[in-house]
């Protein structure tokens, strides 16, 4: 077979079989065909598009082009969650440990944070002792025995996505819908749960900058996802403003537990309980009302942050954090941002405000760099929030003395209006 074939047929908007598929993951991935004929290929799939079987291909040979874990020793319906990514999204922390107080199997691999957008393995490391890193039969024995494992994602888990990945950033070819469905999905599809739940954001914080092509893709997603024959949803969630108050590791940490306390963020509050209702239908344990009634009673009854506390005890962490956050990392310094005038805060934008906590250390901009886990940016207003002059905007958690340019760059982010501003929903759809 001949590549060059395969991109032509691709130009010119023929569809790719299977053949040609394989031939192009495995052929790739074993070096053999080289970056500049990949390179055309994918803006060619880019400018012309895949179909749904096309997609699904793609996504069945990326996903085994490494190790797709086997989860068949644990007993249940194993649930799974993906976020297109945010700022101040620690929905992995609260979300997971909901789900499986009632039922729900969880063994969840989350990833590092790589830019303005936090990474659950990051916020998970700030918990002194906390281990990431289980095996296998380590992971299926602490799920058969407490119903969760919060780990880290391996190397091995598709290892196609990670090439093709690198060679998209270089070749302005990201913004594809069925490359970036592929990409998740490929690697959402290699850790072998039965469900599987997607939050895709749009918003100036988020990959997807309208609620439009977040549905596209979350779409997309679900069909690859259905074709593989896993149960999938899709939410449909604003990342105009960072989600919850908490931007940056520990605080984010913090955030999350005070959530399984039932003393969370409206937003963030709303939105475990809604995706987390999600879960728990399509694993086939509850209605989505009767899910979102007993979820509400865990974050009451204590019954959610207890499973937290095992999680942690069962990986090494030191569980008295959950009632005594001065065990976590903590900043030398909490300064206030106060507002100078009376208003209504009309926009927050998640992309500056994420920026903002990686300039002060919570986030790194290469995979080299370290992380400073106790900074970050607590917002005290949000979008629709009245705001009087001397009133605080935000605490900024930091351990270097903070810039001129830094404060005036955090306070212009707060844009106040003189007219109320409506609040939107967090969810704003469930596909
Ligand atoms: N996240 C991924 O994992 N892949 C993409 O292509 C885009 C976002």
């Amino acid at each position: 077979m001949l590549f060059t074939d395969i991109i032509e047929k691709k130009k010119t908007h023929q569809e790719l079989n299977e053949e040609e598929i394989r031939y192009f993951i495995e052929g790739f991935c074993a070096n053999e065909i080289p970056d500049y004929q990949v390179s055309a290929l994918l803006m060619a799939i880019l400018l012309n598009g895949m179909s749904e079987k096309e997609t699904y291909l793609l996504t069945k040979y990326m996903t085994y082009s490494g190790n797709v874990v086997d989860l068949s020793s644990i007993h249940g319906v194993k649930v799974d969650k993906h976020s297109t990514g945010g700022v101040g999204d620690k929905t992995t922390i609260a979300l997971m440990p909901m789900v499986a107080s009632l039922g729900a199997k969880v063994a969840k691999m989350s990833g590092r944070a790589l830019g303005f957008c936090g990474g659950t393995v990051d916020k998970l490391e700030s918990i002194p002792g906390y281990r990431l890193d289980l095996n296998q039969d380590e992971v299926s024995e602490q799920v058969n025995r407490i119903g969760i494992a919060l780990i880290g994602q391996s190397a091995e888990l598709a290892p196609a996505d990670k090439k093709i990945y690198a060679l998209r950033d270089v070749t302005a070819t990201v913004d594809s819908i069925p490359l970036i469905a592929s990409s998740i999905m490929s690697k959402k599809l290699a850790c072998g749960n039965d469900v599987i739940v997607l939050d895709v954001k749009y918003g100036n914080g988020a990959f997807m900058k309208d609620m439009e092509s977040a549905e596209a893709l979350a779409k997309e997603m679900i069909k690859i996802g259905e074709n593989a024959g896993k149960k999938v949803s899709a939410c449909l969630s604003s990342m105009k403003q960072p989600l919850g108050n908490a931007v940056g590791n520990a605080l984010e940490v913090i955030e999350a537990i005070d959530t399984l306390k039932g003393k969370g963020p409206k937003d963030f509050t709303e939105l475990c309980l809604i995706s987390g209702s999600v879960i728990l239908e399509k694993a086939g344990l509850y209605t989505r009302e009767e899910a979102y009634r007993k979820l509400e009673e865990n974050l009451h009854n204590g019954a959610a942050l207890k499973k937290l506390r095992e999680v942690i005890e069962a990986q090494g962490g030191d569980p008295r954090v959950v009632d005594d956050y001065s065990l976590l990392p903590t900043a030398k310094y909490v300064t206030e941002l106060k507002a100078e005038c009376d208003g209504y805060v009309a926009d927050l934008p998640a992309q500056i405000i994420g920026e903002l906590s990686m300039r002060l250390g919570a986030g790194r901009a290469t995979k080299e760099e370290s992380i400073d886990y106790a900074v970050g940016i607590v917002l005290n207003k949000k979008i629709g929030d009245a705001v009087s002059a001397g009133e605080t905007l935000a605490y900024i958690h930091h351990d270097q003395p903070l810039t001129e340019d830094w404060l005036k760059q955090l306070r212009e982010a707060f844009v106040l209006s003189r007219e109320p501003v409506k609040a939107e929903a967090v969810v704003e759809k469930v596909i």
